[in-house]
């Protein structure tokens, strides 16, 4: 007979780890399944750091979504006792009517944060590693950081399992069935039942979903020592930073937290699967990224230290995927990346156990509602 939950939840990610343990922590007989044993470095979620910023550019509906994000990232480093989010501020820079400044500096207004405009010339007396260009200008922000990724992963399981959550690693769901009152699914170990499903798979969604409006991208990040005075680069001088540059070019970079100067341009990489995708970073693949450096952050073109590849999976509009299956309502699926995701995964956790438990959600999710009702 197959052992029988109460839901079991696919891909042990950022998003799957936060949802297992909230679910837990509320009682839920939970099963969690990953393919491998995370944190790991084969999806979306390795690299060592995130960026976590309040006065959110992309949209003003995420900003009362990340407060909720901070309290519980707090609540986890006191439950686990372990540090997962250092705040360090944060500069998005650009033109004056570029998105990043404009819509940050909506979402500041309009959510009363607080901020500040620098002009070019602020900017680099403020944090001397930083150059913009003299027709840019910057939003700053003080509560933005940096969450540290495998930290916050480690945690969410430990405390889910503190909570009684059973967690099984190297056993990839192979599929599942919808049932009567339920779902099955099964692995090479095993089958299980549970009475509900929730696949926050990332980049392997759409090895079950094939016709979901899902983009895979290729993303290197890169590790460069600082040519010259390394204190510029400390993380009290060094806010987080965000550009945009050349129309709708992005970049971000982080103060050097140990391990160098980590830095990568936010989307135009190469449109790609989980299987076809090329981990291998190629010596010419730095060329751009330098490029960007020498323009913007001069100091940070020293030794490259390090390189990884990792996985956007993009919804159409970058908002992101939070819904019900529409033929099968007991199975729900998350897709919380478009490369800006990993901030929110407690609540992106705390939505999908309050879906699972039908209550009320904490946040209007219309916009992340994309799977039409069959
Ligand atoms: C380079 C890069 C930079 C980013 N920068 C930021 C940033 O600064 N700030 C920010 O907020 N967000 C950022 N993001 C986005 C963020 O990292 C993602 O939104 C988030 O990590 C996605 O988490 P996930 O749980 O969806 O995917 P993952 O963490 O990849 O988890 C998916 C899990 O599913 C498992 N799985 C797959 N198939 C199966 C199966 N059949 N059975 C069982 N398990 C399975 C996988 O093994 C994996 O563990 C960035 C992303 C990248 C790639």
């Amino acid at each position: 007979m197959p052992v029988t939950y109460d839901v079991i939840v696919v891909g042990l990610g950022a998003m799957g780890s936060a949802t297992a343990y909230q679910l837990a922590r509320r009682g839920v007989h939970v099963l969690g399944l990953d393919r491998f044993t995370p944190p790991h470095a084969f999806g979306s979620s390795h690299g060592e750091t995130r960026i976590i910023r309040e006065a959110y550019f992309e949209h003003p509906v995420y900003v009362p979504m990340v407060q909720r994000a901070y309290e519980l990232w707090r609540d986890l480093e006191k439950e686990s006792g372990t540090t997962l989010l250092r705040e360090t501020g944060g500069v998005m820079i650009g033109r004056p009517d570029s998105d990043l400044v404009k819509g940050a500096r909506h979402s500041a207004e309009l959510h009363g944060l607080r901020y500040e405009m620098l002009t070019a010339g602020q900017v680099r007396e403020r944090f001397p590693a930083l150059h913009p260009e003299s027709d840019m200008v910057a939003v700053w922000e003080p509560r933005a950081g940096v969450l540290f990724v495998d930290a916050c992963i480690i945690a969410h399981l430990g405390q889910a399992q503190r909570y009684g959550a059973e967690l099984r690693y190297e056993e990839p769901m192979l599929r599942w069935e919808p049932e009567r009152d339920g779902i099955r699914v099964l692995t090479a170990q095993g089958e299980y039942r549970a009475q509900q499903l929730i696949i926050t798979a990332g980049a392997w969604l759409s090895v079950f979903f094939p016709d979901l409006p899902l983009r895979v991208e290729r993303q290197v990040l890169f590790w460069f020592d600082h040519a010259s005075d390394s204190e510029m680069f400390t993380a009290d001088r060094c806010p987080v930073h965000l550009w945009q540059f050349d129309g709708r070019r992005f970049f971000y970079g982080f103060p050097d937290l140990g391990n160098g100067v980590k830095v990568a341009f936010h989307h135009g990489g190469e449109i790609t699967t989980v299987d076809a995708v090329r981990r291998r970073v190629e010596a010419g693949e730095m060329q751009e990224t330098r490029a960007a450096l020498r323009r913007f952050v001069p100091a940070a073109d020293g030794t490259p230290l390090a390189s990884t590849v990792c996985l956007y999976t993009n919804t159409p509009d970058e908002h992101f995927l939070i819904d019900r299956h529409p033929q099968h309502p007991q199975v729900l699926i998350a897709s919380a990346c478009s490369g800006h995701g990993f901030k929110f995964s407690p609540v992106v956790g705390e939505l999908l156990a309050d879906l699972a438990q039908d209550n009320q959600p904490r946040f209007d999710l219309s916009l992340f509602r994309k799977l039409a009702v069959g």
